[in-house]
């Protein structure tokens, strides 16, 4: 018998689904491109046809401008490229992240793309799909990334907001689905006060509204005086955090919401006062307990931090390996 998966092809710049003739995140311009997520290290401009979700592909129009070779497709739409049958599944991590499925051969394979487990109220949740081979992200594949429960990080977020009402709360996040999704928990909490956005996020936050995705009262930072924003909560990119733009805002108290706070260091780099470990990644027991619960018979590795999860898997009697791809960060997520 061959090797299982092998009609596909890892490269640096991504991965070579052959009997498809298609790419799947490729990191340089192909002519056909299969697109997990909105994420710029995932969906890179100047492909020919491209193949996504609705929601993927309009972040993609919004970041990158028309995108005439874009062709969506929605959830569990069976599609079928060359010899190769083709679906997309929620993954959880974004609006419209998608895991690909393949099959082909009788052989099932899942590209997970960047996933988590937990409750998202911005994107439809990831649903596990059991199959031959796994090929998964690892960007927290450590047993030290355990990322506490949301609702009490969201609670210490105000707690803090709440302690001075002199002062705004400045948080730092991911400008594509982070941000939405810390409006969305404040929300859900009960913080229904205006929240001040920095201008950069604007656009998302839109398309995030025109998918359906409520975010409340928002208000552009930019056109606010300090007094007006005391006492409130505001999102900017982590980008923003340290610089000469957070200098308008009334004594701010530092936040990021990144799973990389688990890490003092990290923290200290960013000069961020409040740690919130909020992140759109699995964490180590997510990402063993869906390996667990898909029951692969080969797990792949794209990215992140390979050597533990391998070892996992090896001793559970998973065959695993690296696939070494080039190109994607999630340093801030
Ligand atoms: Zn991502
Ligand atoms: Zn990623």
């Amino acid at each position: 018998m061959a090797r299982l998966g092998s009609w596909i092809e890892s490269h640096p710049e991504g991965i070579y689904v052959r009997p498809a003739d298609a790419w799947i995140d490729p990191s340089e311009a192909k002519p056909r491109a299969m697109i997990t997520h909105g994420h710029s290290d995932h969906a890179r401009g100047g492909h020919g046809a491209v193949l996504a979700t609705p929601e993927t592909l309009a972040i993609m129009e919004c970041r990158y401008g028309p995108q005439p070779g874009g062709q969506s497709i929605a959830y569990d739409e069976a599609i079928r490229l060359g010899d190769v049958d083709v679906r997309f599944v929620p993954a959880g991590h974004v609006l419209g992240s998608a895991q690909i499925v393949l099959e082909h051969q009788g052989e099932k394979i899942v590209v997970s793309g960047d996933y988590k487990r937990r409750p998202d109220p911005t994107c439809a949740c990831f649903v596990p799909v059991p199959c031959d081979v796994f090929i998964t992200e690892a960007t927290f594949g450590l047993p030290v990334f355990r990322h506490p429960e949301t609702g009490s990080e969201i609670d210490r977020l105000l707690h803090r907001l709440h302690a001075d009402p002199s002062r705004c709360v400045l948080v730092g996040a991911y400008a594509l689905g982070k941000a939405q999704r810390i409006i969305t928990e404040l929300r859900l909490r009960g913080h229904d006060a205006s929240i001040y956005f920095h201008g950069a996020i604007e656009r998302l936050n839109q398309l995030y509204e025109s998918f359906g995705v409520d975010l409340g009262e928002l208000r552009h930072a930019g056109g606010a005086t300090k007094q007006e924003m005391a006492g409130h909560i505001v999102i900017a990119p982590p980008g923003a955090l340290n610089d000469r733009w957070s200098r308008r805002l009334p004594d701010p108290v530092t936040a990021m919401a990144s799973g990389w706070m688990r890490i003092r260091q990290r923290a200290r780099q960013r000069n961020v006062e409040l740690p919130l470990i909020i992140s759109d990644h699995a964490d180590w027991d997510e990402l063993t307990s869906t390996i667990r619960e898909l029951e692969p018979t080969e797990v792949w590795i794209t990215h992140g931090r390979e050597e533990a999860l391998k070892h996992w898997c090896m001793t559970h009697q998973i065959k695993a390996c690296e696939l070494n791809l080039v190109g994607y960060e999630d340093e801030d997520d």
